[in-house]
């Protein structure tokens, strides 16, 4: 197949008093994002995509939150492993876009610093990422943080 493509999902609830993480990048919050490592919850939905894409198992089986190895672990090594995955398949990136559903903080501000570090953790240029930023209009989940993300590979 020359093309695949692959979509990852996460959620994570705020906790007080950690370091928000997402996309690599400290945001500077009253609160982060709790979980077993880091929380960043797009990272999550991109290693999600990526491990999709080439049919691979996903994160929570790659990664099970039961084993202590991956408490507190940077979420960069997840997504490290899901490229090595996606390179033996024999596939490249062309281009990635997400979306993060979060009530706070803006996430405008550091749009360009979470996707040039997206692009550098995945070894493409920044105008191949795509990220927006939603506010969760009814939904309920202001505690929350939500990522959505696609990736669209060929074959390398
Ligand atoms: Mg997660």
């Amino acid at each position: 197949m020359r093309l695949r493509i692959g979509y990852g999902w996460d959620s994570h609830e705020f906790k007080a008093g950690i370091p928000l993480k997402i996309g690599g990048v400290t945001l500077p919050h009253a609160k982060g994002l709790g979980g077993h490592s880091d929380g960043d919850v797009l990272l999550h939905a991109l290693t999600d995509a990526l491990l999709g894409a080439v049919a691979a198992p996903d994160i929570g089986s790659l990664f099970p939150p039961s084993d202590p190895q991956w408490k507190d672990a940077d979420s960069a090594v997840f997504l490290r492993e899901a490229l090595k995955r996606m390179k033996a398949a024999g596939y490249r990136i062309a281009n990635i876009d997400s979306t993060l559903i979060l009530a706070a903080p803006k996430i405008g501000p550091h749009s360009a610093s979470i996707r040039e570090n997206v692009a550098k953790l995945l070894g493409i240029p920044a105008d191949c990422v795509g990220l927006k930023a939603k506010t969760p209009e009814g939904m309920g989940t202001d505690n929350a943080a939500i990522a959505h993300a696609v990736v669209l590979l060929e074959k390398a």
